[in-house]
């Protein structure tokens, strides 16, 4: 099965391929407008998308909401990760404002979380899954890889204190948010036990 992903960055279609292996997946087409993210969950925003997009093709779609939830902050940034220093903010901008809205606080307990949705408008088909991936945020931002907020989350799972952006991408795949809703969708499409 082919999906389109309601997306334009392609770092986000390749990503999900390789997570998503052996569904097929193809980049938004230019003529097709996304929605504003307005929903107040992940949930509402993905499935805002793969509407809209599944509405103009006509055609089945994937779409993602991901961010990060801080407990001590009441779950912000949550559905505003992508600009929590402002609109069109950068991911430096939004990384230091986060560090210094964490100075000096105890409580440190924070989740990435991600939503996938699959919308197939032929088969009345609506498959929302969700991944999370818990961790704890350090003092100082660590690491080169990865992107956003991977500098200063330190994931429960690895164990040895690395942040996720000193992990290496397949260490990543294999216990984050996104690597999880991609596992719990494969498994609600019969493509894995
Ligand atoms: P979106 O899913 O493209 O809307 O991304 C939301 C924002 O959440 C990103 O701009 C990042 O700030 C943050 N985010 C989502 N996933 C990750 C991740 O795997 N690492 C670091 N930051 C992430």
């Amino acid at each position: 099965m082919r999906y389109v992903v309601a997306t334009r960055n392609r770092h986000k279609l390749a990503e999900l391929e390789r997570l998503l292996a052996p569904l097929e997946l193809e980049l938004l087409p230019e003529h097709v407008a996304l929605p504003p993210e307005t929903g107040a969950t992940f949930r509402d925003n993905a499935l805002l998308k793969a509407r809209a997009a599944s509405t103009a093709l006509d055609r089945p779609v994937l779409a993602d909401d991901s961010g990060l939830c801080v407990e001590a902050l009441g779950g912000r940034p949550g559905v505003r990760s992508a600009r929590y220093a402002g609109e069109g903010a950068s991911d430096r901008a939004n990384l230091e404002k986060l560090v210094r809205e964490m100075s000096g606080r105890a409580d440190r307990r924070a989740a990435f979380v991600c939503v996938l949705a699959l919308i197939d408008p032929h088969r009345e088909r609506e498959i929302v899954v969700e991944g999370r991936c818990e961790g704890v945020l350090a003092e100082a931002p660590r690491g080169e890889r990865g992107f956003g907020y991977d500098p200063l989350f330190v994931p429960d799972d690895v164990g040895d204190g690395r942040t996720m952006a000193e992990l290496e991408p397949g260490e990543k795949n294999a216990i984050s948010h996104r690597g999880r809703a991609a596992q719990a969708l494969l498994r609600e499409l019969g493509l894995r036990p």
